[in-house]
């Protein structure tokens, strides 16, 4: 537990040093606090050190989470891959999605979101290496499902999100980033306003924000190893 607060001061300080690195300012970057598999008293813990941004990956573990936590204001975020059936109880609780790939999945979740909140904020995850292992979709096919998003009253197209390969090298990793950056800008260049680059986890986080993530997924470095 006193762990938590030495990681969440570390984390802090790296996002600071590498916004510094490439001029930019680090409250541009959001810090999600990945919480899957570790108690709620350690979410409630990093709450009470000024962590808002929690991320979980399994709904029903989620769930329970937030019934224990229903007195604090937590922004909570579905990182986990969204089947057909978990929609309408995700629609109904988190406040952004960031594995979007199907359209079917982004027209329910429209649909189901509750009338009285506000649109759920959503990410189109990129499988920007190609790998059969993980979800997302191709670069190229990005612009028509953000479009059709783009349609949808009940959600909101945030921006996009991804999960790199391993890379060995820093320039390696920006080289990465800056695929999913670039897509970015081309669909604002389409009318599309979006402003979020979720990328960027413990082991690249840096390469992210110098190629503009702003928002960075970390778990482990946080809240230690998960068994
Ligand atoms: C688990 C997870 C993370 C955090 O991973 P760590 O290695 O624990 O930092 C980030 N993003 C996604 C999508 C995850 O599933």
């Amino acid at each position: 537990m006193q762990n938590i607060e030495k990681n969440l001061n570390q984390i802090h300080a790296l996002i600071a040093q590498a916004a510094a690195a490439c001029g930019r300012d680090p409250d541009s970057v959001l810090l999600l606090a990945v919480s899957k598999r570790k108690p709620a008293s350690d979410i409630r813990h990093a709450y009470e050190l000024g962590q808002r941004h929690f991320g979980e990956n399994y709904l029903q573990e989620a769930q329970q989470k937030m019934q224990e936590l229903a007195d604090l204001d937590i922004y909570w975020h579905f990182i986990g891959a969204i089947q057909s059936n978990k929609t309408r109880n995700i629609a109904e609780a988190f406040d952004w999605a960031h594995c979007i790939d199907r359209i079917k999945i982004a027209r329910r979740l429209s649909e189901q979101r509750p009338a009285d909140r506000q649109p759920l904020n959503v990410c189109i995850q990129v499988n920007i290496d190609h790998e059969d292992s993980k979800a997302g979709i191709e670069l190229d096919a990005v612009p028509e499902l953000a479009a059709a998003i783009h349609e949808l009253p009940g959600i909101r197209l945030r921006g996009l999100m991804t999960i790199p390969a391993p890379r060995e090298t820093l320039a390696e990793q920006r080289l990465a980033f800056a695929q999913l950056a670039k897509a970015l800008a081309s669909l604002r260049q389409q009318g599309i306003d979006c402003d979020t680059l979720s990328m960027g986890m413990t082991q690249d986080m840096e390469a992210a924000i110098a190629e503009g993530s702003t928002l960075v997924r970390i778990g482990t470095a946080i809240f230690g190893e998960r068994t």
